[in-house]
Parts: structure tokens; C-alpha cells; sequence
């Protein structure tokens, strides 16, 4: 359902957003459509239309004939209007993608996660990078609406709260970190319903009912349903590993077996491998080491190594397995893969996953389910935060910026 406005005053941030949003998602539009479809007053609608324009938000796109036979002025908005940061934290990897006010990706930068306890040096690592991006595309920072972080969970309010592979972490104050040392706002978000959110804007409506099952260090999954990604009491929707992906499968701390976090994460397939002989030794806590590990793994499965492929192709029936039980709950018609693995991983599993997932929807009569990879690549949650941080922010910092023009640097 569409979001609708209020034509109270002090909604006007609020007002503002929708409609830079409608004019973001279409063509080109006319007042008379952003009054339509936002329930706002022609008068309001031409008010905010004037400021977005003054702030080079949005901009005339020539005139096109109404029913009424009055030739209406269309609106298109300004792809270099406004910018925002996507940063996605893996622990083997950190990305950063610019992304301008029409959602394209302007650069983007990957830098290897620093491999020491707690938090202090991936700060600093994230602080450089951003300045970096910014810097070298002469990008004002009042153009910048702000930094979206996609980050392990779990997180708590705007903190993330001790992330399994994160060592020494704790509880860091991810937010207020960021914040203070970059001067950009900052939004959080868990780095799975990052990716979904990612997917589902790529989809463009195409997609309403499905799950991003998240490969990287850990396994995760993002949910949307009836177009809405979902979040859970605590934004920590998701957790997805203790879903056995093979019954005859280890034992796991949690009483299960075979469950997929200790079957199908990168560092369990590696491992296999050492011990079958297939690769060197590696230090399993240097998550960067094990990422690239895997990918020699996939690499040699692709060149036809029958054991390679046999530990990779296992991992991918336990995730399609996991995939077939989150369609049943959720009655689900997609599941997408993807995150920083997803590239190499994804020869094995979209050729062995998809029928497995499929041959377990209990309502097959009823409807099919698809299981396909990421339409965004490896950048999914660094384009998902970006975008997050683009609709929520775009427009207030726009009306800050017409209340005091000054740059900021
Ligand atoms: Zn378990």
C-alpha cells in the first residue's frame, strides 16, 4: 500500500520525503500525480515541489498532455543532488558503494577487515575508506545524506552487541562511533535485512514474498513479506543457522544435528577440505584467509575436483534444505542467495539447490517456489544500507541544508 501524507504543517519533513521518494521511484511525474497518489493538497505538493527543486533535488523534465488537454510540467529528480554512503561490514571484508539520489552505484571500494581484538582499528579502517570515497569524486559533504552500515548482528537500539565473529567486540556503539568521527548521520541496520532491503528496491515490485539467505562469514537470512521487509521485536530477524540442513549431520550445541552453522559456513567447508587434503593448512580464525580459501575450494570444484565439489555441493543441499523449511513457514515464492561468498559459491548451488528447495514446499500443488542469486552481486548490503539511509535522510538534510546553505566543509 502506498504511503500517504498529512497536510498538518509539522509533518512537512515527513511530506517532503514522500514526495522526493515518488519522484526518485518514477520517470517523471506531474503535481497533479504527486497530489493524487500522496493525498496531499495541490498547494502543499507545490510548495514542497518548489523547495526540492530550489535545493537541486529535482528538476523540470519538459511538459506532457493531461486528459484535461492541459499540458502538465513533469518532474524528474537530480542524480547528483544528493549522495549517500553504503558501507556492509563482513568480518573478511568491508565494502563501500556511493550511491546517487536516482539509486545508481558512482564507485565503490573493498577494503580487507582489520584482523585484531575489538573494535578500534575496523573504526578506523571504516573512517579512512569513507573519507577516501568522498574525497577522490569531489563530492560536497552537505550533498552526502548520511552513512548506512550494514553490520553483523545482533544489535541492540544502535549498538552492536558482542557479533559472534567479531572478536573482542562487546558492545560497541557502532552509531554514535560513526557519527562523531565522520560527521555524517548514520543508520544502522543488521547486515541480512540490509541485503533484503537491497533486493527488494532491485526488484523494483517484482519481488513481495521471499527470503535473502545471506552467505558470508555467517549465515543469515532477510525476510520480506507482502513487500514489507520484516524486523522482529529487536531488528533481529533472521537468525537462520540452527535450521538442520542435513539430519544425519553432526551433532550441534543447540541438540540439533547437521544444523547450518556448523555444516555450511565457509569455515566448516575449508575445513573439510584441509582434512581431505584439498588445501594447505589455514588459520581459521583469519576470517579474510578462510574467504579466500573457499573461493580455491569453488575453483577447483569448477575445474571438475570430484572432492571439492563434493564438500561444496553438500554445503548447497543443507542451505536448500534450511530454504525449503523458511518457504513452508512463511509460504514464501523466492529465495534469493547471495552476500560476500555468493560469486563463488553459486555454480554448486544454483545448480544443485533448486530442486532440492522446490521438492520440499508443501503447498507445491498451490504455487512453485524460485531459488535464485542476488540481483545486486556481492554489494547487496552495502547498496541495500545506502539506499535505507537515501529514503530516510534525503529529504530532512535538504531541508537543513535550505535553512543554512553554508557548506559544512
Ligand atoms: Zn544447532
Amino acid at each position: 500500500m502506498e504511503r500517504r501524507g498529512s497536510n498538518l504543517p509539522r509533518v512537512g519533513d515527513y511530506n517532503q520525503l514522500l514526495v522526493l521518494d515518488l519522484v526518485r521511484s518514477s520517470e517523471h511525474i506531474s503535481r497533479v500525480e504527486l497530489s493524487q497518489r500522496t493525498g496531499l493538497s495541490g498547494q502543499t505538493v507545490s510548495n514542497i515541489v518548489r523547495r526540492l527543486v530550489d535545493a537541486g533535488l529535482i528538476e523540470e523534465a519538459g511538459r506532457a498532455a493531461a486528459d484535461t488537454g492541459a499540458r502538465r510540467t513533469m518532474f524528474r529528480v537530480v542524480p547528483q543532488g544528493q549522495y549517500s554512503v553504503g558501507l556492509h561490514i563482513d568480518p573478511a571484508r568491508m565494502t563501500l558503494v556511493l550511491l546517487n539520489l536516482a539509486g545508481e552505484v558512482e564507485d565503490r571500494a573493498s577494503i580487507a577487515t582489520p584482523f585484531t581484538d575489538g573494535p578500534e582499528d575496523v573504526l578506523e579502517a571504516i573512517v579512512g575508506a569513507v573519507t577516501e570515497l568522498v574525497r577522490s569524486r569531489k563530492i560536497p559533504l552537505h550533498r552526502i545524506s548520511g552513512l548506512g552500515v550494514s553490520t553483523p548482528g545482533p544489535i541492540m537500539a544502535d549498538s552492536v552487541v558482542g557479533p559472534p565473529n567479531l572478536r573482542g567486540w562487546g558492545v560497541v556503539r557502532l552509531r554514535d562511533e560513526l557519527e562523531n568521527r565522520t560527521g555524517l548521520p548514520v543508520v544502522l541496520e543488521k547486515d541480512t535485512i540490509a541485503a533484503a532491503t537491497g533486493e527488494l528496491w532491485a526488484g523494483g515490485g517484482s519481488l513481495a514474498n521471499f527470503a535473502f539467505i545471506y552467505l558470508g562469514t555467517g549465515i543469515g537470512a532477510g525476510i520480506v513479506l507482502g513487500g514489507e521487509v520484516m524486523r522482529g521485536a529487536s531488528d533481529n530477524l533472521g537468525e537462520i543457522g540452527h535450521l538442520s540442513g542435513d539430519p544425519d549431520g553432526p551433532r550441534c550445541y543447540c541438540g540439533g544435528r547437521g544444523c547450518i552453522a556448523i555444516t555450511c559456513a565457509p569455515v566448516h567447508l575449508v575445513s573439510a577440505a584441509v582434512e581431505a587434503g584439498i588445501l594447505p593448512r589455514v588459520n581459521v580464525e583469519d576470517h579474510l584467509a578462510v574467504e579466500k580459501s573457499l573461493g580455491r575450494l569453488c575453483a577447483l570444484a569448477g575445474e571438475g575436483d570430484e572432492r571439492a565439489q563434493a564438500i561444496v555441493d553438500k554445503s548447497a543441499r543443507g542451505i536448500a534444505r534450511a530454504a525449503g523449511k523458511l518457504a513452508n513457514v512463511l509460504d514464501l515464492d523466492t529465495v534469493v542467495l547471495g552476500g560476500p561468498n555468493w560469486s563463488a559459491l553459486s555454480p554448486s548451488y544454483l545448480r544443485v539447490a533448486p530442486p532440492i528447495t522446490a521438492s520440499l514446499l508443501t503447498v507445491r500443488d498451490v504455487h512453485t517456489v524460485d531459488v535464485r542469486g542476488t540481483a545486486l552481486g556481492e554489494d547487496g548490503g552495502a547498496i541495500g544500507a545506502a539506499s535505507l539511509v537515501m529514503s530516510t535522510m534525503a529529504s530532512a538534510r535538504s531541508e537543513h541544508l535550505l535553512l543554512s546553505p553554508r557548506r559544512m566543509q
